[in-house]
This record gives C-alpha cells, structure tokens and sequence, in this order.
C-alpha cells in the first residue's frame, strides 16, 4: 500500500519521537515549534490532562481500599509493588509485572508508566542541574570515557527548560550545585532550619537548601499560557494534577506541541525498531505493531528522536538490525547495551527531637531539604569513588490510631487533633560507576506479546564502591543529626535492588570517540547521524543529580542542532 504516493505521504513526517515521556515530550514540543510536522509514538493508551486522571479528586474514603492495594495486586506484582507511589489511587499508571516481562540475569526492579506522558506523571519532581563536578568526572578519575560537552554547553538550555517547565528553588550560590531560573522557593520548617543551621556551623562545604522541584509555586505568563496554575499543596501528585502544578508532559509539553498543528499523536504503537537505508546511509522511518490490533506498520521521517526512557531506548536500538548494522543500529564497537548505571538509594535512616514543641507547618510541602554532594569535589579524598546527595525532611508524627482503640468518642478526638513529637527522615542518592559489565541484551528465544524480544538486564551494586559510599552516608548522617540535637538516630540499609531508584542511565552514552562511544555531543547516533537519542540512554555517566531536568535540556539543545542541520540540508 505504500508504493501509493499520496499514502505514503500520509505516513511521512519531519520527524518522528519515540516515546511521549519527560524527555519525548520535551522533543516534540521544540520539534513543533521548529515547524516540523512531528509524529509521536506511544506504545501505552491516551491520558490527557484533567479528564484522563481518574482518582486526582478522590478522598481516602471514596477509594475502595481508603489507598491500600489489595492482597491480590500485591502478590501478582512483586517487582511494581516496592515502588514507593504505587498504591490504589494510583496503580492505572504503572506497568504491571505480568504484562510486560523481562528476563532479570542479577536483580533489577524496572519501574515503568507506558502511556501518553510516560514517567512524568509519576515522577517526584526534583530537579538539579549538573555542574562540572559532574562533566569532568570520567575524565578526572578515569572511568567511562570523557563527556563531550562540559556545563557551559548545557547551562543556557538549562535555561530555557527551567522557564517553561517552571522550577521552584533559591538561588543558593553553590558552586557543585548551580543557580537556575527560579520561581520562589519553598520553605524549610522550623526543625529542618535548625539542622541547616547546625550544618552550617558545623562543616564548611556543606550546604542544606530547600529542595529545587518542578512545581508552579507562582506562576508566569509562560505557565498560565499552557493552562496551568499554581501548585496547591495537596501533594496528590502521583494521581496527576488537575491544576497542572507540577510538571508533566500531559500538562505542559505536548499540548503546547498540539497548539502549533504540527503534532501527531499515535498511542497504541509499540515501536519495534528503526528501519535503516542501507543506499541512503541513514534511518528512514519505524517499524511499528499497534498494541492492539498488532498491525505492523511503518512510518516514515527525516530525523527520529528517541526517547523511549532509558532502557526501552536501549532494547529498540538492539533490535534495529540491518545489513550494514547486525548487531544494533549505530552499534560498530560492540557498547550499545553497555555501561549502565543508576542511583544508590540504599542508604536511609532517621531520628526523633524533642523541641519545637509549639510549632507546625502548612500544606503538604511536595519537596524535602537537599544537601548538594560533598564528597570528592575539588579532588578524589574518599576511599571510593564519586558522591552523594543527602536528601532530608522533618515532619511531626501525628493521626496514627492504635487500631486496637475505638475510633470515636471523646479520647479519640483529643488523640486526633494533638501533633505528635517531631522525627527527622534522611536517605542519600548516590553515584553509581558506569562499568562494562552493567549491560543489557536481547533475549534470543523470548518475546512479548508483540513479538518484540524480552530485555536481559544484568545490572548489579559495585559490592566495593557502593558498599564503602553508603557506610560513609550513615557515618555522616549519623554525626549530622547527632550534631544536631537529634536522638534515638537509626541508619538502614534496603539493600534494595537497582532499578528502583528509577534513575537508571546509559547503554548509548555519548562521547568524543566513535570507537569507545554511541553519540556525538549533539545526541546523534555517530555512524547514523539522523537518529538522536536524548533520554537517560545517552547518558555517559550519572552524577548524584535527578536526572530528568538534564534529559529535557540536552532534549532542546540536540532539537536546536537537528533543525539547524536539517536547514542547512545536512540531514
Ligand atoms: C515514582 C518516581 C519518582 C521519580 N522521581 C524523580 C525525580 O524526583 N526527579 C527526576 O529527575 N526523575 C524522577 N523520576 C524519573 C523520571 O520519571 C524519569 O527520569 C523520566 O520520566 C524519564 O523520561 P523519559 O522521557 O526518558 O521516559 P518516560 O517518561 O518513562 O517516557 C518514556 C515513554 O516511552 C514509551 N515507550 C517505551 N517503549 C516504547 C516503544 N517501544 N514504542 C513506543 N513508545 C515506547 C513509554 O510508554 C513512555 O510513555 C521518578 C520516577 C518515578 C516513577
């Protein structure tokens, strides 16, 4: 049907992204700006803002399990279910186990939203730049190999993204953690200001500041103009936010895509591969199975973005084979898979404080204090590599029956409106080390319901360096909240599996060298330079940062090169 000229017309775009999560979105919004009629291709159903968020309004009472998941969702998904934001209000954007199966070679939860706006509706919102603490560290300590660009490349697309997306924080002054632009910032409550306090006193490079998040806490006219508004503090935000206060795709990027009428929007098409030219050198569509028909079909574009979230991004590039690409599209050195990282979350830990006794706070705050990675800044100081973030909150305990006592009466209304004592939660977000044999693979016998190969994921801890960065995270906080005043401090270990960090990076990262490399610095595939590749995959290492803010700039600056080139005619 496709040797019809007006058919395969309809079928052709500018260019096509791959996945409508964080970093498509982010895509196809610049991608439409351009001028370019744009495809977007999402494997999972529509969720459109506001109507498609089904539990955004619901009161505990009103869910059928008041937020509990059932016996039975727990004991079919034991991988989803140790998410910490998979409950009853919302399991409708999580992947279930069964449905879509992987073949775990070492232990990795792989956490996943396939739907129109992916992670972002799930995401926590927490949002950093990297600095050069973070470009130069390959280089520095001789891991990975040296990123192509350093901070002064990203630092105006850092820009552009922060203004759009909107991003609460203080302009803070640190130099391992720089300044963005800014709405106002939240406010740390009287016991987390005290520890800040203490911190100061007590350490010189080390800094507490009220986490940076992707949330309208006074909207601008760039806000308002995409119909959102300002955040009220319900922190329901795993539900998706009716007020579009905190920022998704499904709020933000892809209706203002839509708005320019260069957006096509395809849900249901699970991309299969990227089908390679082999006359012309260079990508000419996808391959596509409709997830619910199974029709396979193909579109057509000049440039393709992938985005498809890191390891999906991983397994489509594996399975585009080709004469001139047996072993995966742009995958001449044999890395493709390769060199995956993540977070080490595995460190928490808390503690009690008597004190404050007559203070509270208000709203339900959607961020937590930071302190930006102090270890091994300026050089290497630690018997292991890299560092952490220290993420920390302080809260008082309070309305948590006994549920053994009656829940009514006059003993429990005095229980009920009395605030228990203050406790402090502290966990870290560590730097992994991206190693060879972190990879992943295709499975040669086993495929998914649209005859897509299964993913292999053989990712595990540095027993050594992950091991060695945690015990000095509890050391330190030990001492932090000791310092502090604080008592009955305990540290844990999860030891929970990677993956459900859910800041899993790389497998295409990005380099100087075609020959120990996948990308160039614009993003593109070295050896097939119209296929870009801008989620976690390109990653060539992954600082102690949240990831996404990184995503969507280094998304707006490859779109910024793609529509130059294309002017140009080079692509
Ligand atoms: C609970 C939770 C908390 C988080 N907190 C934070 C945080 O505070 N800060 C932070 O920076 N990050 C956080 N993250 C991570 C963040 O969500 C991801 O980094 C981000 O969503 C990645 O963007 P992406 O575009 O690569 O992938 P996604 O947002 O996952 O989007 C990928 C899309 O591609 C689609 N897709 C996959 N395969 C195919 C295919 N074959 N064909 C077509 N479509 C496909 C998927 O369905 C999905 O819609 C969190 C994630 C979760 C779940």
């Amino acid at each position: 049907m496709y040797l019809n000229g007006v058919a395969s017309k309809k079928i052709t775009y500018d260019a096509i992204v791959i996945g409508s999560g964080i970093s498509g979105g982010y895509a196809a919004k610049e991608l439409c700006e351009a001028g370019l009629k744009t495809l977007v291709l999402e494997r999972g159903r529509d969720v459109k803002h506001i109507q498609d968020y089904p539990t955004a309004m619901t009161d505990p009472w009103d869910l059928p399990h008041h937020g509990k998941l059932p016996q039975e969702v727990i004991d079919e998904n034991p991988i989803v279910k140790r998410c910490y934001a998979f409950d009853e209000a919302t399991q409708h954007f999580f992947v279930r186990d069964k449905e879509h199966p992987y073949i775990q070679e070492k232990p990795f939860d792989w956490i996943r939203g396939y739907q129109v706006g992916g992670k972002s509706l799930l995401w926590a919102r927490q949002t950093q730049r990297w600095s050069d603490y973070e470009f130069e560290a390959p280089a520095r300590d001789g891991f990975a190999v040296d990123w192509p660009i350093r901070y002064a490349d990203l630092a105006p697309w850092y820009s552009k993204v922060e203004k759009f997306v909107g991003i609460s924080g203080n302009k803070d002054g640190i130099k391992s953690l720089p300044d963005g632009e800014f709405l106002p910032a939240w406010e740390l409550n009287c016991l987390e200001k005290h520890i800040q306090k203490s911190v100061k006193e007590n350490y010189a490079n080390r800094h507490v500041i009220i986490g940076r998040c992707a949330h309208l806490t006074k909207p601008n006219p760039i806000h308002l103009a995409q119909g959102r508004g300002q955040c009220q503090a319900r922190h329901l935000c795993y539900r998706g936010c009716p007020f579009g206060g905190y920022f998704s795709s499904n709020s933000a990027t892809l209706p203002w895509a839509a708005k320019t009428g260069n957006l096509t929007l395809r849900p249901h098409s699970v991309v299969h591969s990227i089908i390679y030219d082999e006359q012309k050198g260079k990508a000419k569509g996808v391959r596509v199975v409709d997830s619910e028909t199974k029709e396979v079909m193909e579109f057509y574009a000049k440039i393709i973005f992938v985005n498809a979230a890191t390891l999906n991004t991983n397994l489509i590039l594996l399975n585009s084979t080709s004469n001139r690409f047996q072993q995966g599209l742009g995958n001449d050195n044999g890395l493709l898979g390769k060199y995956v990282a993540f977070h080490n979350y595995r460190g928490s830990g808390g503690a009690t404080f008597e004190g404050f006794e007559d203070q509270y706070y208000l709203g339900r705050r959607p961020t937590t204090a930071f302190m930006p990675s102090f270890r091994n800044l300026e050089k290497q100081e630690m018997d292991f590599q890299r560092g952490y973030m220290v993420a920390f909150s302080a809260s008082r305990a309070g309305w948590q029956q006994d549920i053994n006592q009656p829940t009514f009466g006059e003993d429990y209304k005095a229980k009920a409106t009395n605030v228990g004592p203050w406790g402090v939660f502290i966990m870290m977000q560590g730097e992994t080390v991206p190693r060879e044999e972190n990879h992943l693979r295709l499975s040669t016998d086993k495929k998914d319901a649209w005859g897509v190969p299964q993913l292999i994921t053989s990712i595990g801890y540095d027993a050594e360096n992950d091991e060695k960065m945690m015990k000095d995270f509890h050391q330190q906080a030990t001492e932090m909240l000791e310092k502090a005043g604080c008592k009955n401090i305990y540290m844990s270990d999860s030891k929970q599996a990677p993956g459900l960090d859910i800041h899993e990076m790389g497998g295409v990262r990005m380099g100087k060298d075609p020959k120990t490399s996948l990308l160039n610095k614009f993003n593109q595939l070295h050896t097939c330079k119209n296929v870009f590749v801008t989620d976690g995959a390109c990653m060539t290492s992954v600082g102690n940062q949240n990831p996404s803010l990184t995503f969507m700039a280094l998304t707006a600056r490859a779109v910024n090169h793609a529509v130059a080139e294309m002017k140009k005619g080079s692509l």
